[in-house]
């Protein structure tokens, strides 16, 4: 009777490890949103040359943590929360003054999530409103291409409109270089996108959604609508030629993958979207 009873036991808590095997399996992909800050354009001609000079517009700064169940991954860190000291922003390059008003390290708390458990870094690229939190992700592997970490920490990268000493730490992190698109999880569900031109090494992210369907995140591909509609390349971007090339490419992208474009910069567009403690799956 104690072989039966112990036989019974081993069976009921191999059941119940093969359903908690199973249900860990089925967990959808998680996306959230979070506020990374804005930016206050003094003349928006510098997005679109020869067009709407002097006009003002504001952007919004966005960057997001991808849950999948093997792991996770933050994409893009936004603009550096030791910002919120300065209400009145900090002002670069004369056109651009950033603010932020709702640290990322108090966005990570609301939805109980450490920064510290996050595997994998995706940086678009390394402008200072993308790494300004990268310091929060330091044991993170940098999931970088390698003409972006070649100009970011080579010998002038002024030259890219990179600034070091707002990522003063991303030297440390553990890295994959790479050398094109990217499965992060190897099921296709978060791809990264080799998506050049704003500057040499510039990526975007593709993840795909069990409810909310499939989304590209556009990085720096483009900074807003207008400019997406009518394919404007912003005079500050490292090869015009490669850029107006890549938005064609993801235009036929979104439209094979039947997947919308979020335009990380797009104050109107990222206003319709659910922020944390929400998130989409
Ligand atoms: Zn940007």
């Amino acid at each position: 009777m104690v072989t039966v009873g112990l036989r019974i036991t081993c069976i009921i808590v191999l059941l119940v490890e093969l359903v908690g095997c199973a249900s860990e399996s089925i967990k959808p992909v998680r996306l959230y949103v979070f506020h990374c800050g804005t930016i206050d354009v003094k003349d928006v001609s510098v997005f679109h040359p020869g067009i709407g000079k002097g006009e003002h517009k504001i952007l919004t700064d966005s960057c997001y943590l991808i849950v999948h169940p093997k792991g996770s991954l933050m994409w893009d860190t936004g603009i550096s929360d030791e910002l919120a000291k300065l209400p009145e922003g900090k002002t670069m390059y004369e056109v651009f003054t950033f603010r932020m008003t709702q640290p990322l390290a108090v966005q990570f708390q609301e939805i109980g999530v450490s920064p510290a458990s996050v595997q994998f870094l995706g940086i678009s690229h390394l402008h200072s409103d993308h790494v300004g939190n990268a310091n929060l992700f330091p044991q993170a592997q940098l999931l970088i291409q390698k003409e972006e970490y070649a100009a970011g920490f080579g010998p002038e990268p002024a030259k890219f409109g990179f600034d070091p000493s707002s990522y003063p730490t991303l030297k440390n992190n553990p890295v994959k270089q790479l050398e094109g698109d990217y499965d992060v999880f190897g099921d296709g569900k978060v791809v990264i996108k080799r998506m050049l031109g704003h500057t040499p090494g510039h990526q975007a992210l593709f993840v795909k959604l069990a409810k909310s369907g499939n989304i590209l995140l556009s990085g720096d591909m483009v900074h807003f609508t207008d400019n997406w509609v009518h394919k404007y390349v912003p005079g500050f971007n490292f090869d015009k030629q490669q850029s107006l090339k890549t938005m064609q490419a993801a235009e036929k992208f979104l439209t094979d993958n039947n997947a919308r474009l979020w335009i990380q910069h797009d104050l109107e567009q990222n206003n319709t979207l659910k922020h944390v403690p929400e998130y989409y799956e």
